[in-house]
């Protein structure tokens, strides 16, 4: 019996139908459809191959020059790139490229920094914070003391004097800012002034706004944190993974070992190199530009559905994603979600600050301009998926009006085709 199938080597996907199929489909449901869900975006074609490749196969532990696995060199010059880039991109001292998500990143900062039972003081989901930050459902939540601000109930913004009093009260060893489904600017420099004032770390987790710092476009978290997070794939619209960056040297073995062996084993090295090509592609003229347009888009997005009657959660956004509430049209989030799909909106339910209802049925829908901005989508293509949104929303049974919606989408995508 031959110890290889034919063509193990040259055979590709197209050798698993069944594999192939499902992937084909996933691929025509992201040419066909509108991607509004906020932890989405479109990769490149260069960030595509560099995450499929070769790499796959080589493990490497440890850091870059200094591995526990020889045959490293290509590997180190793969890591130190990502790093490089980053560092530059974000100018700051030291960078790590190996987290395998952003979960891992916040994990593995909370293990080198804290000791079990430390305080830790985030924001709480309900307020649009991210539940790798404390909840009760990880091990974050079960390894440290969690708690956590909201925001004003007027504003819908951080109230700074909440982060305060509450900072002084419990002392946390730790402050994160940044979230999953907070619109607006952050004032770092307050958090860091109220973190100095308790002694605590200021770590803030960037994972929505990464691109809009590395551009100018939002302010700047690394003058003031101790540390920062961020997804690679979202707003940086790179491979998956997450990554960790820090201007403090004093820092640097325990966020490293934090990383390594604390939360992960062996890097993956393809999904580094995926981090080196979009950090580089992230450093082109271009990634402004499309910066520019994210912010402009959502605004248009946000604007066209508050004409429309919607009620935006802190009355916009600073970034690309919003937050919508539907309660005044007596809908919920999942009810909304399922028909705009059904659409070919894809979008997420989400709570909106003090919801009185459910997780599973919330008040509202979360949006985001980055994968349609990447597609080429402007203000006006924005405004008509406010309108088809909107249309939607008034008759989320109306099979016949959803066909027409998605018909619509349909044109506009091919218009903007993706691969
Ligand atoms: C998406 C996100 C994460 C987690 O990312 P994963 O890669 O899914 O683990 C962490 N923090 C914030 C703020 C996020 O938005």
């Amino acid at each position: 019996m031959a110890i290889l199938h034919d063509h193990y080597f040259t055979a590709g996907l197209s050798s698993d139908p069944e594999l192939a199929s499902a992937i084909a489909g996933e691929l025509r449901r992201q040419q066909d459809g509108i991607e509004l869900i906020a932890s989405e975006n479109i990769v490149s074609r260069l960030v595509l191959e560099a995450q499929g490749s070769i790499l796959t196969n080589k493990t490497v532990e440890g850091l870059p020059f200094a591995r526990y696995y020889g045959g490293a060199q290509f590997a180190d010059a793969i890591e130190a790139l990502a790093v490089e880039r980053a560092k530059k991109l974000f100018n700051c001292r030291f960078a790590n490229v190996q987290p395998h998500s952003g979960s891992n990143a916040n994990a593995g900062v909370f293990l080198g920094l804290l000791k079990l039972g430390d305080a830790i003081l985030s924001m709480n989901v309900a307020a649009g914070g991210h539940i790798s930050h404390g909840h009760p459902a990880t091990l974050t939540g079960r390894d440290y003391r969690i708690i956590s601000y909201g925001v004003s109930r007027e504003s819908e913004r951080i109230d700074l004097d909440e982060v305060r009093d509450l900072a002084r009260r419990e002392r946390p060893r730790m402050i994160i800012a940044g979230g999953s489904a907070y619109a607006r600017a952050i004032d770092f420099a307050s958090m860091r002034t109220i973190a100095d004032d308790v002694g605590a770390y200021l770590v803030v987790d960037m994972a929505h706004f990464a691109g809009l710092v590395a551009t100018g476009l939002y302010p700047d978290p690394l003058p003031h944190a101790h540390v920062v997070t961020t997804t690679t794939y979202k707003s940086l619209r790179g491979a998956r993974g997450g990554m960790v960056l820090w201007n403090d040297e004093g820092l640097s073995g325990r966020i490293n070992a934090g990383i390594f062996p604390g939360v992960q084993g062996s890097v993956l090295l393809h999904g580094v190199a995926g981090k080196a090509a979009c950090l580089g592609e992230a450093m082109r003229p271009e990634f402004t530009a499309y910066n520019r347009a994210v912010i402009d888009n959502a605004r248009a997005l946000a604007r066209a559905l508050a004409d429309a009657g919607l009620r935006i959660v802190a009355g916009g956004t600073d970034m690309g994603l919003m937050l919508v509430d539907l309660a005044a049209r007596g809908l919920t989030g999942d009810v909304a979600a399922k028909a705009l799909e059904r659409a070919g909106l894809a979008v997420n339910k989400n709570v909106i600050p003090f919801d009185p209802r459910p997780p599973e049925a919330p008040s509202g829908l979360r949006l985001s301009s980055n994968a349609g901005t990447t597609r080429g989508f402007g203000a006006a293509e924005f405004e008509a998926i406010a309108r088809w949104i909107d249309r939607v929303l008034k008759s989320p049974d109306d099979d016949a009006l959803i066909d027409g919606v998605r018909k619509d989408v349909a044109a506009l995508c091919a218009q903007h085709p993706i691969y």
